[in-house]
């Protein structure tokens, strides 16, 4: 009888003590590295090493093949106007220069000098604005290339494309892979194998139930792009793990202050 009263009181300890355990606060992710500081731009190798420097969780990063497969680090499909990235060769390109006069980044440079930059994730976003062919190339040069600098412990991946997202668990089962898109619920993302949601934070605002419904399941959540104060706050009080930014020395400072 002794017995079960104490397995009773222990249970309900356990319990009380689970219940009462504060939310852990999410780290944080530059987003398109940390650009808007001296000397940097957007997807540029400078915002990755501020990245570093500040002591971001990660640093966001956006890559697009070229139509002679080279994976080159930029946002905008449309390069320049009229040119786009998945139709022209790499070297027709390969001189353009980032506002920071940098010039245009390869994925081979962006792993380099990421490798050097001990403790910072790289969070690759594949973007996929080709045939479904050509995306489940840009999934193939995308673990071969990380594989290549033997940085699959240091890259996470991220798309919108559902299909792309497939490919990238079949070829790196043993690679974090995140689904951005915000249409399936949390249930789905696990069947599909994928490490957690990253969702647009307003998504998650509506459906808040979501953060807690993907860690039950042992999903990871991230959120992008959360570049107000308030929103930062309310997004780290609901529990995510990660939260993307375009503000990460702020967010941290804020977050710090919780
Ligand atoms: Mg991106």
């Amino acid at each position: 009888m002794r017995t079960i009263q104490l397995h009773l009181l222990l249970l309900g300890w356990l319990l009380a003590l689970s219940c009462a355990r504060p939310v852990e606060k999410p780290k944080v992710i530059a987003h398109r590295g940390y650009w808007q500081c001296e000397g940097s731009a957007q997807n540029s190798i400078a915002s990755l090493v501020k990245a570093h420097e500040i002591g971001c969780y990660g640093s966001e990063f956006d890559v697009h093949l070229t139509a002679d497969d080279v994976p080159v680090v930029c946002h905008e499909v449309e390069i320049r106007k009229g040119v786009f990235i998945p139709q022209v060769p790499y070297d027709s390109i390969k001189d353009i220069r980032l506002p920071n006069g940098e010039t245009l980044p390869t994925l081979d440079q962006y792993l380099e000098k990421g490798k050097e930059l001990e403790g910072l994730q790289l969070i690759y976003e594949l973007k996929t604005d080709a045939a479904p062919e050509r995306n489940r190339q840009a999934a193939r040069v995308a673990v071969e290339t990380v594989r290549k600098h033997g940085m699959e412990k240091r890259v996470e991946f991220i798309t919108f494309n559902l299909e792309a997202a497939k490919e990238l668990r079949r070829l790196a089962p043993d690679m974090p892979v995140y689904y951005l898109s915000g249409d399936l619920i949390p249930l789905q993302v696990k069947e599909f194998g994928f490490t957690g949601i990253n969702y647009y934070y307003k998504v998650m605002l509506e459906r808040p139930e979501w953060f807690e419904e993907a860690h039950a399941l042992g999903l990871k959540t991230n959120v992008w792009t959360v570049d107000d104060a308030e929103e930062i706050r309310e997004i780290a009080r609901l529990g995510t793990d990660f939260l993307s930014t375009d503000i990460p020395e702020e967010a941290m400072a804020i977050i710090a202050d919780l």
